[in-house]
This record gives C-alpha cells, sequence and structure tokens, in this order.
C-alpha cells in the first residue's frame, strides 16, 4: 500500500506517549461549544472528578482536582500546594521525570534531597529503607511510577510499605501510568498525578491531582503560585462547580468520554493486557529485526519500549523517523543519557496489529537506508 493510501484509509499512529492516538469518538465528544459556568460544564467537571476517582479506587477521605495545562503543571501545582515550606522532600530519580520533580521543588523554594539509580534500574526499597533512616529530616518522597525516559517501571507498592513503616508521605507522578498499571490510593500516598492524554487516552490541555482531603486543607494560603494552587482549586469547584480560570471546556469533554471508554474496555486491567499484547507484538518483531531493548525484561514496562540505535554509521535516528513517518508512524526520540536510544510507544487507541505494522514500517525504512539493525 502506498502512502498516501494508507493516509486516506487511517489516521497516523503517534506511538508518542503522549499526546496519543486517540478514538474518533473521543475526539469528536469536543465538537460543541459550552459556557464554562453553565451547569452543563459543571455536570461534566463533577463525572469526570468522580470517574478519576473511581479509577483510582478511592475513598471519601480523597478528591480530584484537575488543572489545566500539560501533566508538569499538575506535578509543579502539587509539590507547591502540598509541601510546606519546612518540608524535607527525598526525590527518588532513575531518568528525567524524577530529575524534573526535583527542579520544580528547587525552583519553588523547596528542600530536596535526590536519591538517584541508573536509568536502568528500579529503585530498591531497601536502600531508599537505610537512607530514610539515616535522614529523619525528610518528610516526603516523591517516587515517579512509571519512568517514561525508558519504559522502566518502580516498584510503587514496595516503596509505599517502606514509606508507611518510616511514618513519610509519599508523592506518586503516576503520569504515563494512571489507567493502565495498578495504581490505588491509599496510605502513605498523599498525592497522585497524572494528565488525560497518557493511559487515559483523551487529549492534551488537561492534567489532575488525586490528593487527600485534609493533606489539601492544610496547604491554604501555602502554594507558591496563584494559577498553580490546587487548594484555590479545589475551594472553587467545591463551592461553585467552577474552575478558577478559563477551563479547557473541550478538553474535559474528551476525557469525559475517554474515561467512559475505559469503563467500557473493562478498566485499568483490561487497558493493561491490551497494552501488554501491544508490547509484545513490538517487541518480537523489534528482535526479529536484531534491536536490543534497553531495559532488561523484569523492569520494563508496556507503556514505552527503549531500543538501541544500531551501531552501523549508516544509521541516523532522524532519518529513520522520517521513513517511518512517511508511513504513518510517529516515533520519539531517546531520553536516557547514557546510550543513544529511540522510542515506540504502546499505549493510546492502537491494538497490536498497529505494532506489527510499526515493525513493518521500521524494518522498510532500515533497508531504504541499507541497514541492520543487528549490533
Ligand atoms: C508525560 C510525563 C510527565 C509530564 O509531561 P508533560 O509533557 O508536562 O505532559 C511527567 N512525568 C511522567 C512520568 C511523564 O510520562
Amino acid at each position: 500500500m502506498d502512502v498516501d493510501d494508507r493516509c486516506h484509509l487511517r489516521r497516523d499512529i503517534l506511538l508518542t506517549p503522549g499526546p496519543i492516538t486517540t478514538d474518533d469518538t473521543v475526539r469528536r465528544a469536543m465538537q460543541r461549544d459550552m459556557g464554562s459556568r453553565e451547569e452543563a460544564f459543571r455536570e461534566v467537571t463533577r463525572a469526570v472528578r468522580k470517574k478519576l476517582l473511581a479509577v483510582a479506587e478511592a475513598d471519601q477521605a480523597w478528591t480530584a482536582v484537575p488543572l489545566q495545562g500539560s501533566g508538569t503543571f499538575a506535578v509543579e501545582a502539587g509539590i507547591g500546594t502540598l509541601l510546606e515550606r519546612d518540608d524535607v522532600l527525598l526525590t527518588l530519580v532513575n531518568g528525567a521525570y524524577g530529575r524534573r520533580i526535583a527542579d520544580i521543588a528547587r525552583r519553588i523554594g523547596r528542600r530536596v534531597i535526590c536519591l538517584e539509580d541508573a536509568e536502568n534500574r528500579a529503585h530498591d526499597p531497601r536502600a531508599l529503607d537505610g537512607f530514610l533512616g539515616e535522614h529523619p529530616e525528610v518528610t516526603h518522597v516523591a517516587l515517579v511510577h512509571c519512568e517514561t525516559t525508558s519504559g522502566l517501571i518502580n516498584p510503587l507498592q514496595e516503596i509505599a510499605a517502606v514509606v508507611e513503616r518510616r511514618g513519610r508521605r509519599l508523592f506518586v507522578d503516576a503520569m504515563s501510568s494512571f489507567g493502565a498499571l495498578p495504581i490505588r490510593a491509599a496510605s502513605p500516598i498523599d498525592a497522585i498525578v497524572s494528565s488525560s492524554n497518557k493511559c487515559l487516552q483523551g487529549v492534551p490541555g488537561v492534567a489532575f491531582c488525586i490528593v487527600r482531603r485534609n493533606v489539601l486543607e492544610r496547604s491554604a494560603g501555602k502554594g507558591h503560585s496563584l494559577a498553580l494552587d490546587l487548594y484555590e482549586q479545589w475551594v472553587s469547584l467545591e463551592r461553585t462547580g467552577e474552575w478558577r480560570f478559563t477551563p479547557p471546556v473541550q478538553v474535559v469533554l474528551a476525557l469525559d468520554h475517554a474515561l467512559d471508554m475505559l469503563r467500557d474496555e473493562g478498566g485499568a486491567d483490561a487497558r493493561l493486557a491490551r497494552y501488554w499484547a501491544n508490547h509484545a507484538a513490538l517487541d518480537r518483531g523489534m528482535r526479529r529485526l536484531g534491536f536490543v531493548p534497553f531495559l532488561s525484561d523484569d523492569v520494563r514496562s508496556p507503556i514505552i519500549a527503549t531500543y538501541l540505535e544500531p551501531m552501523e554509521s549508516s544509521f541516523e535516528f532522524e532519518k529513520f523517523a522520517e521513513l517511518v513517518r512517511r508511513r504513518g508512524f510517529i516515533l520519539y526520540p531517546g531520553k536516557v543519557t547514557a546510550e543513544k536510544t529511540f522510542r515506540v510507544g504502546c499505549i493510546g487507541d492502537i491494538v497490536p496489529e498497529d505494532l506489527i505494522g510499526a515493525v513493518q514500517a521500521m524494518e522498510e525504512a532500515l533497508n531504504e537506508m541499507r541497514c541492520g539493525a543487528r549490533m
């Protein structure tokens, strides 16, 4: 099939989390105008908040606070609103997103310590336990659930158990895992941050923080920022049902529909199973082409896969990605610092056949570049 035919038949497949490939009906849900103060939109906002809590299996002690912007906006809002000035944040770092949390905390004048692991190593709960034992000043721990830098999955439950035992609080960046990998709102977690355009399969423009009510209540007047104050946003949503500032109305409509689709698919477990099937189809094909995964199997998630670039001098990622793009698939450049890599996302409204198609496109691109992937 030639390129133009394919484009007529089907949209581009985004293997770039995120944004991700969305269902037609998710984009169609945006085809209307709605006043942000209308009861109809307040109702949509209430429904979205409720559905987000359901995904996190959160009880009455929790609330979901949506925020305009990309995921980083909600991370910054969460750190700035929920940490007090005397708190000390221990950030677990094994990729760019852990590093970003530390940068945010530092930038807004919060005290931060980093505990760093290599980008291909999951955090070790026992090392954390020892570290917390030696650092009584640490009040909070920040963890990136799935480090999208590589696709590595950190052991959330084991780390939460250590944080709980040590009497500290946990802040979870679940940006690329929420809606697929299991994550339950429960102690010692204070806050879970994610956004609409990853595993929830909505469009970009809104993020959210699922947070303990009593923690939010304590943060009144403490936020570092006017616009990124989660407490103020929460109070407005509770009192009037309205967002503080112009909400991304259409994006929220799309998210509301996307959350219904998650439920109809069978919830996070079913979605995770589809992502694993996507990942398996991709990985089989990539290994057949000779590509070597950056991570060992025991730490890989099905969210995104990272492969080493082939050693051949004829391989050039920009060119490779362009050749693959012409065939209808958008790849992601690498983000790990230690090696030259590239990434292929497995999330979004895609199925194993799409990943098989992507592998075929990559094979054709390699042939066109006269380059095998073998190391
Ligand atoms: C995507 C992502 C973010 C936020 O990125 P934005 O570009 O601001 O949406 C943060 N943390 C992780 C782990 C992510 O995957």
